[in-house]
Parts: C-alpha cells; sequence; structure tokens
C-alpha cells in the first residue's frame, strides 16, 4: 500500500491574502487595548443600514431558512435583472444571473469557468490581491500589463494588445480599482473592447466599487457599450462595498447562458445557495432608490479630499488621485525603504496600519484606505507626517 502524506500542489504557487492578514492584526492589535488607527480597512466604516437588517431578521422569523436554489431565489435575481438594467444600461435575464457568496466567490468561479491549465489571464498591474492567487488555483498562468502612475495607472489598448498570446483566454479589469483607485471612461472601456473583440478574449470586469466614484464621473460597465463585447464578458458585482455588507457575503455576476450555467453547476457541487438570510436582505438593498448612495459618496469624496491635502504636503510621499473606491495608492521610494518594512514600521513605530503593495505587484507602495471618520483621518495623517519626517 502506498501513503501519500503531500499536499496537493495546487496551492504551492499561492500566497495568503496580505489585505485580509494586515486587516485582522490591526483589529487585534485594536482589541488588545493599542491605539491604532487603521488606514488598512478594505471595507466601509459604516454599519449595515436598518432597512436591510429589518429584511433579514424578517427572513429568519418567517421560517426563510432552508436552502434555496443554487444560483439565487428567483426574487433576489429579477433585482439583480432590474439593478444591471437600471444602473447598467445592461439586459441580462434572471437565468443569466449566479448569485455567490460575494464577489470574490463570483470571480473564483468566473475563473474555474473559463481558465484551463496554462491559459494565460492578463491582469493590470497593480492589481487586487487575489487575482493572481484564484488565476493560479484554476491553474491558470496570470500574465501581467504594467499600468503607469503617468497613465493614472490605467492601461491602453496598445499596452493590452502586447501582452496577448495564443494562450490569452481572459482580461481581468478593475474600474473603480482597487488599489489605485483609476476609474476608466467609456472611450478607453471600448477601446479595450475593440481588441478584445478582435482576439476573442473573455472579459471578467469586476465592477465592486461601481458606487463610489468622485469628480462627477460616471460608471460604465464594459458589457454595455455593444453586442459583441457583451457577449464575452461576465460582469461582476456585490453588496459589501456598496451598502457596507462584507460580513453578510453576497456576490453576484451576469454572462452568457453557456458560462452562467458552467457556474451554477460548479456552486451546485461546491457552496450550494448563498445564505438565504442575506439573500433577502439583499433583494432590500437592491430596491432601494438610488438616492441612497448620493450621502454615502459625498462623505467619501470628502474624506479623500482631506487626505490628498494632508498627504500633499508630505514630500516623502507621492500619489496619483484616486477618482474612485476608498484607497490612496501612495509611491514610498523616496524613504528608500521596501512596502513590507515601510508598513511594519510604521505599525510598530507609529501604530498606523497600512498595506504595502507588494500583494498588489507594487513594492514601492503602500496603500492607505479613507474608509474611516475624519477624527481617525486626522489623527493618522498627524502621525504619519510626524513618523516621515525621520527619514
Ligand atoms: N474585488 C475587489 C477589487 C475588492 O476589493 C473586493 C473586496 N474584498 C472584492 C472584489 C470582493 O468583495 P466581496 O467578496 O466582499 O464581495
Ligand atoms: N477587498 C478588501 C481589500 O482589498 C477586503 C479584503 C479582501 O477581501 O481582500 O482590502
Amino acid at each position: 500500500m502506498r501513503i501519500d502524506t503531500r499536499l496537493a500542489e495546487r496551492l504551492k504557487k499561492v500566497n495568503p491574502s496580505s489585505t485580509l492578514a494586515i486587516n485582522a492584526k490591526a483589529k487585534k492589535l485594536k482589541a488588545e487595548g493599542r491605539d491604532i488607527i487603521n488606514f488598512a480597512a478594505g471595507e466601509p466604516d459604516f454599519d449595515t443600514p436598518d432597512f436591510i437588517k429589518a429584511a433579514a431578521i424578517d427572513a429568519i422569523k418567517s421560517g426563510f431558512t432552508k436552502y434555496t436554489p443554487t444560483a439565487g431565489t428567483p426574487e433576489l435575481k429579477n433585482a439583480v435583472c432590474e439593478k444591471f438594467k437600471r444602473d447598467n444600461s445592461l439586459e441580462y435575464l434572471p437565468e443569466q444571473i449566479v448569485v455567490s457568496c460575494g464577489a470574490k466567490h463570483s470571480i473564483f468561479n468566473a475563473l474555474m469557468a473559463l481558465v484551463n491549465k496554462g491559459d494565460e489571464v492578463l491582469i493590470p498591474a497593480p492589481y487586487w490581491v487575489s487575482y493572481p492567487e484564484m488565476t493560479h488555483i484554476c491553474d491558470g498562468t496570470p500574465r501581467f500589463i504594467c499600468a503607469l502612475p503617468q497613465n493614472n495607472f490605467k492601461i491602453t489598448s496598445k499596452d493590452l494588445e502586447k501582452q496577448i498570446t495564443p494562450k490569452t483566454k481572459a482580461l481581468l479589469l478593475n474600474s473603480p480599482s482597487n488599489p489605485t483607485g483609476c476609474v476608466y471612461n467609456k472611450d478607453e472601456l471600448g477601446q479595450i473592447a475593440k481588441i478584445c473583440v478582435k482576439e476573442k478574449i473573455f472579459v471578467i470586469s469586476d465592477e465592486i466599487y461601481e458606487k463610489l466614484i468622485y469628480d462627477g464621473q460616471s460608471h460604465v460597465s464594459i458589457a454595455s457599450l455593444n453586442k459583441d463585447i457583451y457577449g464575452l464578458t461576465v460582469t461582476v458585482n456585490g453588496l459589501s462595498k456598496s451598502y457596507s455588507m462584507t460580513g453578510w457575503r453576497i456576490g453576484y455576476l451576469g454572462a452568457s447562458k453557456e458560462i452562467s450555467d458552467a457556474v451554477s453547476k460548479l456552486q451546485d457541487h461546491s457552496t450550494s445557495n448563498p445564505v438565504s438570510i442575506s439573500q433577502k436582505a439583499a433583494v432590500a438593498a437592491l430596491s432601494s432608490p438610488n438616492d441612497f448612495f448620493a450621502k454615502i459618496c459625498e462623505e467619501f469624496e470628502k474624506r479623500r479630499d482631506y487626505c490628498i491635502s494632508r498627504l500633499e504636503k508630505m514630500n516623502k510621499i507621492s500619489f496619483v488621485t484616486p477618482r474612485g473606491a476608498f484607497y490612496i495608492f501612495c509611491d514610498i521610494s523616496k524613504t528608500m525603504l521596501d512596502s513590507l518594512t515601510f508598513a511594519d514600521r510604521l505599525l510598530e513605530e507609529a501604530s498606523v496600519s497600512t498595506v504595502p503593495g507588494s500583494g498588489f505587484g507594487a513594492n514601492k507602495y503602500i496603500r492607505i484606505s479613507f474608509a474611516n471618520n475624519l477624527e481617525q483621518l486626522e489623527s493618522g495623517m498627524e502621525r504619519l507626517e510626524k513618523w516621515l519626517a525621520k527619514f
């Protein structure tokens, strides 16, 4: 008899999530009584709105606590279709929608459904930490497209074209972006779409920060541009950031029926349905009036402007003004520290937590989150400024 006690090869290339680890560390230190200012937060600081909580409480009270269809309840899938139509000019039928346990899960499912061993997935860098790792888990190869600060961290269609090979399968696009806050406009998306259609490349469009967008800009869904790109795109969104529902774990995707059937099958044999109670809460959230976001967005824009006004005066740091999401991606190369050392020392010596850029493919950067109240942002900026004066 042969006994093999080795773990599967699958996870050998995969690193743990630096964003989750740092957030957990900051929360732990805070719970232990240390006065930490959390600039690492990857979630909005406001509470889930009461009308959403009430829908979940009703669901529990009325016994809506059993399995639902794998891809989500018909009620929620209809609400998602309405949302796509209302906010994104996207026509999806309920059978094209799969609701999952967070947008992270939706992206993972999409990669599982599309990527064969050795297929290349194009990822603009800096990127959100999980994209390359998920690609590895799916036996794909991440291929990075360098997005330069001179172009506001956006790739152009030329940059994209240069990285296409016979193995290219998909492009992972994230607008507004985590960690850079860049936002692609309609023209830029149009040019990217043209190449993807010409080369038959799938697009996984992660639109989770859609509602957090500043300077009067509007969000454009790449799939809404024309029929051809619609057929190749998996549009991913979720409730975590826009409704402050990170713990409820609801994300969703809209795609061709072929892709959504494959994703649904995968979910049948992995998680089954997302939590029934969260699904009821999600229906309430998605059916709420759109002006709900205006106030939140205004508040986040104020915070961004405050942080920028402070960071501009710190001569060891430079940055590109983010147009969306709630992060400022700061170039720290003038301090001569790598991002891990910078973040570690800042936490130890000044009690401010940030996320090192290494996890985002940019080791000369750190990510500062402004998902925090103004008072905390003020103290954090004071500490950062004082600490930087050492260099
Ligand atoms: N995409 C990006 C770019 C994110 O920052 C996050 C935040 N975790 C997600 C997807 C996933 O969000 P969730 O799984 O909470 O819906
Ligand atoms: N998306 C957030 C972040 O980047 C939350 C943590 C995570 O899921 O990675 O910080």
